[in-house]
């Protein structure tokens, strides 16, 4: 087995091929997990954490611990960690770190597998020079791995769906990868099985953390306004980061969303065109270097078929938008954006396995999945109306929230009926669950807003959310599609 990984500057992950389908590795967690933060830290007692249980120690004590190692992969760099427990600071090589984050992601691989794992095939940047591809192998070794091949990140995530389209003829493809430090930006060719990249260029400072650090200014300032100096607390302000990057993610599905620091007595509402005109700038950027990269391929917009958005931060609405607008080249979201590069690996890794891979299935809802409502249109109202939250061929796993509100000034209860199939109207799709949410009833109606979340995971279920907004008031449940469409034969139009 050979296993592709994904070791990225925020996250890393890994995945292999098995009957024509990635598997990817779980990190624990959160159900449907595949994302090890790339962060290593000591704990009280010496111990080296790697993943979550670093990331949480990196907001408590920065000091021992590092993320984006990768931006000095390459370098001789010098990296300091105090450990706790022997109360000296340490240091280490890129190199090291690298190859702690890579164990983790082999040991879970073997736990998941139930093999020893002994070969993998890892993603680098496209610019990266020859010193970093050989760190990034020395890392792999020192991990315990023979190091396959060395693939570019946009060859990844263009062979992910050069496969998937299934096309021959050569074509040119745009891949815009935008991830938490860095952006990146490709054009590939794909001809037949041959997967190329034409031309790069990109930002190594350009990311989701900018984006947080915009949102955490925004909060930061206004809490300093009200003349609350506590925002100055390291650890206030590690919260308040953390609560930025929340409310950032949130706004990617809602169109707003409640901030609450309780220990800052901060709460604040944000919506998506705040959140928009905060990162307008940043955005722009990314817009540069996509013209410098066609400029740089001497190819002209139209010759370029699509742009493939990878990275958790091309999940931004105004990404897809910005690239439309401006470039006139369809922004596909085929893929799951986080999982591309990886799934790329790991069809990579298969095909030096010698496995027969031309078919990779990628998984996509089949069907739509939406909520029946009452739609207010020109002042009418429309009953039975179906809002599709995750819609057909959207790649999963996947987790989509909408924002509800009662139609009754005094109605106490709400019926959350979910539907499969295409159509606008409960009548010609099909029902697969029905719920009733308690709410309050001492509120006006406007006032009563319901969150929904759907989580579409890998297994075929989806974990439904509900709660009101500014209560403790939830409910989660969760179904099981493939049991449902087994046991009640659900036949979809
Ligand atoms: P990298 O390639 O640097 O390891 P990823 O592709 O994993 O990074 O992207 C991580 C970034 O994506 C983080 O900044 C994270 O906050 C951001 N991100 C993840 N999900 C969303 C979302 N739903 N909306 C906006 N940004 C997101
Ligand atoms: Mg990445």
């Amino acid at each position: 087995m050979i296993l592709g990984i994904d070791l990225g500057t925020t996250n890393t992950s890994a995945a292999v091929i098995k009957d024509g389908k990635p598997v990817f590795v779980k990190v624990g967690g959160v159900k449907d997990n595949y994302l090890l933060p790339s962060i290593v830290a000591y704990s009280d007692n010496g111990e080296l954490l790697v993943g979550e249980r670093a990331k949480e120690r990196y907001i408590i004590d920065p000091e021992s611990s590092i993320r984006s190692v990768k931006n000095h992969i390459g370098t001789n760099q010098e990296i300091p960690l105090f450990n706790p427990k022997t109360e000296a600071t340490e240091v280490f090589t890129p190199v090291e770190i690298s190859s702690y984050i890579l164990e983790e992601i082999k040991s879970l691989a073997e736990e998941q597998f139930k093999t020893n794992i002994e070969k993998a095939v890892i993603t680098v940047p496209a610019y990266f020079n020859d010193k970093a591809r050989k760190d990034t192998i020395k890392a792999g070794e020192l991990a315990g791995f023979e190091v396959m091949r060395i693939i570019n990140e946009p060859t990844a995530a263009a062979l992910c769906y050069g496969i998937q389209s299934k096309k021959q003829k050569a074509q040119h493809v745009m891949v815009y990868d935008l991830g938490g430090g860095t952006f990146d930006t490709s054009i590939i060719e794909i001809n037949g099985d041959v997967v190329e990249v034409v031309a790069s260029d990109g930002d190594r400072n350009l990311g989701g953390d900018n984006f947080d650090y915009a949102v955490f200014s925004t909060f930061y300032q206004a809490i300093k306004e009200k003349g609350n100096s506590a925002v100055n607390n390291i650890r206030n302000m590690a919260i308040l980061l953390s609560e930025a990057e929340t409310a950032k993610n949130s706004l990617t599905t809602a169109a707003k969303y409640k901030v609450k620091v309780p220990s800052l007595k901060y709460e604040s509402t944000i919506y998506r065109e705040d959140f928009e005109k905060l990162i307008s700038e940043l955005l722009s950027k990314t817009l540069n270097h996509c013209r410098s990269v066609i400029a740089k391929s001497k190819l002209k917009p139209q010759d370029i078929s699509k742009i493939l958005l990878v990275g958790g931060s091309s999940r931004i609405p105004a990404v897809k938008e910005m690239l439309e607008t401006e470039l006139g080249i369809p922004a596909s979201q085929e893929v799951n954006p986080d999982l591309a590069v990886v799934t790329g690996a790991a069809i990579q890794a298969a095909i030096i396995d010698g496995q027969k891979v031309s078919s990779v299935l990628l998984d996509v809802a089949p069907h739509s999945i939406s909520l029946s409502c009452v739609l207010e249109k020109n002042g009418k109202l429309i009953p039975n109306y179906c809002t599709k939250i995750i819609k057909k061929n959207a790649p999963i796993p996947c987790t989509v929230e909408e924002v509800f509100s009662t139609l009754n000034k005094d109605q106490d209860t709400v019926r959350i009926a979910i539907y499969q199939g295409e159509s606008d109207f409960e009548e010609a799709n099909s029902l697969i669950e029905e719920l009733k949410f308690d709410c309050s009833k001492d509120k006006k109606a406007e006032e009563k807003e319901i969150l929904v979340s759907f989580s579409y995971g890998l297994d075929g279920t989806i974990q439904i959310n509900v709660q009101e907004e500014g209560t403790q008031n939830t409910k989660i449940h969760k179904v099981d599609l493939i049991k449902k469409a087994k046991a009640k034969e659900v036949v979809i139009q």
